[in-house]
C-alpha cells in the first residue's frame, strides 16, 4: 500500500495505475497456504571470494545503498551470490533485479546450479503454468532468491532482507508506459521502507548513482587477454577497412561481432568528411532533422535552424543523415563473404528465449561466424571465441538529442568491447570521428564520470530534476490546446523552469498527434507541486524521463 501510494504521488498517476503493477499477480495467486518449510537445507557454499571481493562485500554490507562499480569479469556475480547465501542463513529473502532475465540465460544457469530449488526466475516469457509454480514457491517460502526484471519488485515477498539491482545503468529499468516508474529508484525507496540494504552493480554506473551513493571499485577482469582499439573516421557504413578486418578474421577461422546502435527515431546531420554534428546552443544536446519543415530542431527547447547545405567546420557539401539497419548490414556482409555464416542478433529476429539460446549455442559451437546486432549483443553473454568486435556508428549515439548521450555511447562501447577477447587477444574496431573522447575514457570510466559532473551541473540530473509532460490525441488541435493550457498555468510557478514545449520529435504515434512540455527544477517536490496544480486531462507525466522522442 505504501509503495503504491509513493508511486502515485511521485510519478503523478492514479492509485489505480500504481496498483495495476501489483494486481496482475492476484489472479494466479494460490488461495491456501500449503505446508512448507520442510527442507530448509542450505547449499554448501562453493563460492570462494578473493580478498578484493571479500572487501567489497564487507563494504556493501555497511551501506544502506552501496554501488558496486566493477569491471566486466571482475566477479560481481560471486559477490551477489555470497550475499544471497548470507541472507539465507539469516532466513531472509533477496530480490535480484536484472534488465531482462530471459536475455541472460547464462546468469539463470549459474543461479540454478548454485541455489537450485531456492531460486525463482521471474520473467515475461514464463508460461501461465510456470508463473503459477513460481508464485506458489514465493508464497510458501521455498523461494529465497527471486530473480527477474523490474516487475519482480512487485512480487509479494515475505521477510525481505536485500535487493540487488544488477546493471543499474540499464534503461530498461524505466517503464515507458504509465506509470512511468524507474525500478532502480523504487528499489531504493523499498529498501528505505523496509530498512534493508540495496546493492547497485555495474561496470559503467550511471552518473546519478555514482554521485548519490558510496561506491567500491573492483578493477580488471580475470581474462588476461589483450585488447587493441582501432579507430576509423567514417560515418555509419561498412567501410573497406571494416570488411578487410572481417575478412582477416574469417581467414583465421575466428569469430566477429558487429555492433550497431539501436536505431533511434531521430535523424542527425553529420559531415562525412570531418564528422561535425550540430548541437543546440542552449541545451548542448544534438539536434535532429525535421523533414517537413526542412529544419534542424532541438527537442529540449525547440530551438530551430535551417538545414545547412555545407559543413560549417570544413565547408564540405557531404552532409548526411543516413543510417545502417541491422538487416541491411547482415545482407551486405553475407554478400561480400558468401561462405561465411552471418546471423542477425536483435529484437526483430531473437524474439524468444529459446531463439536466443539457440543462436548463442550456434555461435559458441562455431557454427556461425559473425553476429550482427544491437544492444542485445552486449547483454552479459559470453562469446569465448570472439577476436574482432566492430562497433559501427558510435557518433550517432554520441550526438543524440539526449543529455545522457555521452554516458550511453561510452558505456555501450565498454560493454561491447568487454564481450570480445575472453580467451584470445582481440581487436576492437570503432567507427568514430571522436577517437580522443573514447580513447581518453575507455579504461577510465570514473574519470569520465568526474568530467561529466561538470557538464551536467546546473542543467541536468542528478543536479536538476526533469519532467516531461506528454499530450497525445487523434485530434491534433485538441492535443496542442491541452499543452498550451497547461503551459499557461505553469508560467506562474517560479521554481519550475519551462525548458521548451511544442511538437514531440516523433510527431505521430498510432494515429495520435503528440505534444510535450519539458520542465526543470532544483527539486522534484517543486515539480510535483506545480504539475498537480496545473495538470489537464490529456497530460501524461514522465518524471525523470530518459526518452525524449
Ligand atoms: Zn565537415
Ligand atoms: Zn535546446
Amino acid at each position: 500500500m505504501e509503495l503504491a501510494r509513493f508511486i502515485s504521488a511521485y510519478y503523478i498517476c492514479s492509485l489505480g495505475d500504481a496498483f495495476s503493477l501489483m494486481m496482475a499477480f492476484i489472479h494466479s495467486y494460490p488461495k491456501h497456504e500449503t505446508e512448507s518449510q520442510k527442507s530448509e537445507s542450505l547449499p554448501e557454499s562453493k563460492i570462494e571470494l578473493s580478498s578484493k571481493q571479500t572487501k567489497a562485500l564487507e563494504f556493501l554490507k555497511e551501506q544502506k545503498v552501496g554501488l558496486l562499480f566493477g569491471d566486466t569479469g571482475s566477479g560481481k556475480t560471486e559477490i551477489y551470490m555470497k550475499y544471497f547465501e548470507q541472507m539465507m542463513l539469516e532466513k531472509k529473502r533477496s530480490i535480484f533485479l536484472m534488465p531482462e532475465i530471459s536475455l541472460t540465460p547464462q546468469m539463470g544457469l549459474r543461479l540454478d546450479e548454485h541455489f537450485g530449488e531456492s531460486v525463482v526466475m521471474w520473467h515475461s516469457k514464463l508460461t501461465p503454468k510456470q508463473k503459477k509454480i513460481a508464485l506458489q514457491k514465493i508464497h510458501d517460502g521455498r523461494a529465497k532468491i527471486i530473480a527477474g526484471p523490474r516487475s519482480a519488485l512487485f512480487l509479494p515477498i515475505k521477510d525481505l532482507g536485500l535487493i540487488v539491482v544488477d546493471e543499474e545503468h540499464d534503461d530498461s529499468y524505466k517503464s515507458s508506459s504509465r506509470p512511468r516508474y524507474n525500478a532502480r529508484d523504487l528499489a531504493i525507496y523499498l529498501g528505505k521502507l523496509y530498512n534493508i540494504n540495496v546493492v547497485l552493480g555495474s561496470a559503467t554506473p550511471s552518473l546519478t548513482s555514482y554521485v548519490k551513493f558510496p561506491h567500491i571499485r573492483l578493477k580488471g577482469g580475470h581474462f588476461n587477454s589483450k585488447k587493441e582499439f582501432i579507430y576509423e573516421k567514417s560515418v555509419e557504413t561498412l567501410s573497406p577497412l571494416i570488411l578487410e578486418y572481417i575478412n582477416r578474421t574469417l581467414e583465421l577461422k575466428e569469430q566477429s561481432i558487429v555492433f550497431l546502435p539501436t536505431r533511434a527515431n531521430f535523424k542527425y546531420l553529420i559531415c562525412k568528411d570531418c564528422g561535425h554534428t550540430y548541437e543546440c546552443v542552449f541545451c548542448s544536446v544534438g539536434m535532429s532533422i525535421h523533414q517537413n519543415s526542412r529544419a534542424l530542431k532541438c527537442h529540449y527547447c525547440n530551438y530551430t535552424q535551417a538545414i545547412p547545405q555545407i559543413c560549417c567546420e570544413c565547408q564540405s557539401p557531404n552532409l548526411t543523415s543516413s543510417r545502417l539497419g541491422t538487416a541491411e548490414a547482415v545482407k551486405n556482409i553475407a554478400q561480400t563473404f558468401p561462405s561465411a555464416v552471418v546471423e542477425q542478433f536483435d529484437r526483430d529476429v531473437i524474439t524468444t528465449a529459446t531463439k536466443l539460446k539457440k543462436a548463442l549455442k550456434r555461435f559458441n559451437d562455431k557454427e556461425s561466424d559473425i553476429l550482427v546486432g544491437t544492444q542485445m549483443l552486449s547483454k552479459g553473454h559470453d562469446y569465448h571465441g570472439v577476436t574482432l568486435a566492430v562497433v559501427l556508428g558510435m557518433d550517432n549515439m554520441l550526438n543524440m538529442g539526449d543529455y545522457r548521450a555521452r554516458e550511453k555511447a561510452l558505456s555501450s562501447l565498454i560493454q561491447v568491447s568487454g564481450r570480445s577477447g575472453r580467451l584470445k587477444d582481440a581487436k576492437v574496431l570503432v567507427q568514430s570521428f571522436n577517437e580522443e573522447f573514447f580513447k581518453a575514457y575507455i579504461d577510465r570510466y570514473e574519470e569520465f564520470l568526474e568530467q561529466e559532473k561538470e557538464f551536467r551541473e546546473g542543467l541536468y540530473p542528478p543536479y536538476k530534476r526533469l519532467c516531461r509532460v506528454l499530450f497525445s490525441d487523434k485530434n491534433g488541435a485538441k492535443a496542442r490546446e491541452a499543452m498550451q493550457k497547461m503551459h499557461d498555468n505553469l508560467v506562474d510557478y517560479a521554481h519550475v523552469e519551462i525548458v521548451g514545449y511544442g511538437k514531440c520529435a516523433v510527431e505521430r504515434v498510432a494515429n495520435k498527434y503528440r505534444f510535450e512540455i519539458l520542465l526543470r527544477s532544483d527539486k522534484s517536490t517543486e515539480l510535483i507541486k506545480a504539475i498537480k496544480a496545473t495538470k489537464v486531462i490529456l497530460a501524461e507525466i514522465d518524471m525523470d524521463p530518459i526518452e525524449f522522442s
